[in-house]
């Protein structure tokens, strides 16, 4: 059995993760959200004297915004998209039967205005169309995000949690935020016990110009991520991504510093379940036997 099918059987026979009979979707048992609840408010007193401004979205996003965004020219594979049945009685007569007959009904089905959240920061530009503050902005979002990427690898799930901060602001300081995070977060995993590892990374662009943008992400040292083996050894998951997009999503949604540039964007994402899944992977399924110096972290 592949270790990534192990592992996942030891959550679930632990009660951690709760199967809903589609790979990558689950339920979360009582340790694992407690856990995963504990660590987030371990970032927030990490963070508490950088003064961000904390917003929560509901886990999707303005369609128009989304389409803006540019997601769907990197990611057209990852992305999940609302639709809903809006027809006639007679529409729904088929529907009903469609659906008893185990048919494709997706034809019954119309496009919302909403779009799953692919990322926590996504929300966030839309809002600040016009003129930034001096210094720019700061903030904190949380929210479920979703990517049609179904895997036997608990740590890919299609539906999981992301705790960023997102700094807006011209390039002089958005780069050397997202640099002091790099090594802020290093500490906060290695006092937990988590093993991590900095590398240059990329995104999983799709098609064939994907490799190029690939390349290129990874010449400009544009994302880094913060990795430690969960499912393998040999391909260690990314716990953690430092993102830097230039100006994409200010030129994207018109966002200016106080000095009329074209802002600059970056974000700090602790993908929470990850990090959940590494703790029970390296301290074990019960969180009473956890080493002392980890749950003094975690507890207080
Ligand atoms: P990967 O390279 O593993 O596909 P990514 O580069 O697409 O991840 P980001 O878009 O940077 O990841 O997402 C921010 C964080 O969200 C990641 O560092 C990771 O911890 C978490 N994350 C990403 N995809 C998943 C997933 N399918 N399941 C659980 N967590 C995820
Ligand atoms: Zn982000």
């Amino acid at each position: 059995m592949e270790n990534a099918e192990r592992l996942l059987l030891d959550l679930v026979d632990a009660g951690h993760l709760v199967p809903m009979g589609i790979d990558g979707m689950y339920g979360r048992g009582a340790a694992f959200e407690d856990t995963l609840l504990r660590f987030d408010a371990y970032i927030s007193r990490s963070a508490k004297d950088d003064g961000a401004t904390l917003v929560r979205f509901p886990p999707v996003i303005n369609r128009r915004d989304f389409e803006r965004s540019g997601y769907l020219k990197s990611f057209p594979h990852l992305a999940g998209t609302v639709f809903s049945f809006d027809g006639t009685p007679a529409e729904h007569q088929h529907l009903l039967e469609t659906v008893e007959a185990g048919g494709d009904w997706s034809a019954t089905q119309k496009m919302t205005g909403a779009v799953l959240c692919p990322a926590a920061c996504y929300p966030i530009y839309p809002t600040l169309r016009g003129t930034l503050p001096q210094n720019g902005r700061l903030f904190d979002v949380f929210s479920y995000c979703f990517r049609h990427e179904p895997s036997k690898d608990p740590a890919r799930m299609q539906i999981f949690r992301m705790r960023e901060f997102v700094r807006i602001s011209d390039g002089d300081s958005v780069r050397p935020w997202r640099n002091m995070w790099i090594e802020r977060a290093m500490e906060l995993l290695t006092a937990i016990g988590l093993p991590a590892v900095s590398a240059v990374a990329n995104d999983p662009f799709f098609g064939r110009g994907g490799r190029m943008l690939a390349a290129n992400q990874r010449a400009q040292e544009l994302k880094f991520e913060l990795v430690v083996p969960i499912a393998s050894e040999e391909s260690p998951t990314a716990i953690m991504s430092f993102n830097y997009h230039q100006e994409h999503f200010g030129s994207t949604f018109g966002i200016q510093t106080s000095d009329g540039a074209v802002a600059q964007t970056a974000c700090v994402g602790f993908g929470m379940e990850r990090v959940t899944l590494a703790l029970f992977k390296y301290h074990g399924m019960r969180v009473d036997r956890w080493p002392d110096s980890v749950r003094r972290v975690l507890w207080g």
